[in-house]
């Protein structure tokens, strides 16, 4: 299995530390606020990863926290508390507000069929590691107080830039959208370990520590949840490509600093979903969640689909005409399984020549796309039988999780299915005749039997009106 690494810039054979077991972590959601359609790109991305792990037989410890507590508005340690200041707007304290957008988020997995990971992690449980691996820090010099913070010193490590391209001049002061120059740093790009009420007087939930009462910074609460479910030596940590620099540049720092050795060895970034005006984000407010496109009638697993139509590493445009190119594609192709039945006895060979085509795909950096082009030939094949395809997508579908082959709650019945699926090619032929008034009549007469025909890119597709 190949994968793109963002440490090595390259694309590198996947070899886990242990032969068999994969120790992975996701970075989770600041429950601050509902999850958009961006940031659900991530995770069926991370999804993708760790079904892939499965069908190469791997056995994965997937584990993902979920950030309650430090992560600023800017993500350069400057400005409130994104937490605080929803549960301030909201009149909520910040437990029910994380509470709230947590269950909301997995809920939004359910709906786009992403695995839960085995362990979810809130950054408040582990208050008492931060401090453990803090006290650590700044016994190897590794980190400083000042101004009533306890910083990390970037200064002492030779390639701290390692994941990113950045250049320690980037970090000047207005540079970057959001950074504030802070008097209290020896160095422009040290970050905050642990806050002090010196600093942040208005922040709700605090902690005794040995620097004053305070609480945690947001990068050293995935080291320390990563190292405490995954161990100290992980095999692959994931993100959105935003994550690259400041959060998972600092993650290394901090483990690499404790630990004393190399801490992660693939690093994997998803691409981001953009609208008109850019990267989709929650701070601008404007954005696009999973209840909302199901409310403007779309099913969650036409945008699973659309973002498995294209490479994870490439960013991806979203716009209701893309969607509704996703969603017919689905529903035909749900209706192309559908009118399969399974007769006949699988055949081994073919069985495991598709099978194999299927995994090259997924295992070339996770190309779903052509995963995609697989299933079709798969539909497609005239030397397949249909039991032979239903195993097939079955096997397929383990990765893509599109609910291939359930059924939906209003089935239609197989007969009419034939019946439907004849009268379209019925009318296709008609209107390639030129006799619009035939193909027009057999759509009025499907449309009499409470079935509505619309005609995209795809072919005809066709629904049950209810
Ligand atoms: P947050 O809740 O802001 O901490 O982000 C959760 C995850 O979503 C992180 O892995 C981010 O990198 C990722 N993310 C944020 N915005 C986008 C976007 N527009 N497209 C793809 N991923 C995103
Ligand atoms: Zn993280």
């Amino acid at each position: 299995m190949k994968i793109y690494n963002t440490l090595t810039k390259k694309i590198e054979e996947f070899i886990p530390n242990d032969e068999n077991k994969v120790n992975m972590y996701t970075c989770g959601p600041t429950v601050y606020h509902y999850a958009h359609i961006g940031n659900l790109r991530s995770y069926i991305m991370e999804d993708i990863l760790e079904k892939t792990l499965i069908y190469n037989g791997y056995k994965v410890n997937r584990v993902m926290n979920i950030t309650d507590v430090g992560h600023l508005s800017s993500d350069s340690d400057s400005g409130e508390d994104k937490m605080v200041s929803s549960a301030k707007k909201q009149k909520k304290t910040v437990l029910d507000i994380a509470k709230f957008y947590t269950d909301a988020f997995l809920e939004d997995f359910k709906k786009l069929n992403i695995k839960r990971p085995e362990t979810i992690e809130p950054a408040t449980n582990l208050i008492p590691e931060y401090i453990n691996l803090i006290k650590d820090l700044l016994k190897k010099n590794f980190a400083y107080i000042s101004g009533g913070n306890v910083y990390f010193d970037t200064s002492k490590l030779d390639d701290y830039y390692i994941l990113t391209n950045h250049k320690e001049d980037d970090m000047v002061v207005g540079v970057r959208d959001g950074v504030e120059y802070d008097d209290s740093k020896r160095n422009q790009a040290d970050f905050v370990l642990w806050f002090t009420k010196s600093k942040f007087e208005d922040q709700e939930l605090k902690w005794d520590s040995p620097w004053g009462l305070g609480y945690p910074g947001w990068h050293i609460e995935c080291s320390c949840i990563s190292m405490k479910h995954c161990g100290e030596y992980l095999d692959i940590h994931c993100g959105g490509v935003d994550n690259i620099f400041p959060h998972h540049t600092n993650e290394i720092a901090q483990s690499e600093a404790y630990l004393g050795h190399k801490w992660c060895n693939y690093w994997v970034h998803c691409e981001h979903l953009n609208d008109k005006n850019g990267k989709m984000s929650k701070s601008n407010g404007d954005f696009l969640t999973v209840s909302l496109l199901e409310k403007k009638g779309y099913n969650p697993l036409s945008y699973r689909l659309m973002c498995l139509q294209s490479h994870y590493r490439k960013q991806l445009i979203f716009t209701f005409e893309n969607l509704d190119n996703a969603e017919q594609t689905y529903k035909k192709l749900k209706q192309r399984v559908i009118q399969l039945n399974n007769t006949g006895e699988v055949s081994k060979e073919l069985y495991d020549l598709y099978n194999n085509k299927f995994k090259e795909c997924i295992n070339d950096d996770m190309n779903t796309s052509s995963g995609l082009t697989v299933l079709y030939d798969v539909l497609k094949s005239e030397k397949l039988n249909d039991a032979t395809k239903i195993a097939l997508i079955g096997s397929f579908d383990k990765v893509l999780s599109l609910d291939l082959l359930k059924e939906e709650k209003t089935t239609v019945d197989a007969e009419l299915v034939k019946y439907i699926e004849q009268q379209i090619k019925l009318r296709a032929d008609a209107k390639k005749k030129r006799n619009f008034d035939e193909a027009d009549q057999i759509r009025n007469d499907l449309l009499n039997k409470g079935v509505e025909l619309k005609d995209t890119r795809e072919g005809t597709v066709w629904s049950i009106i209810k």
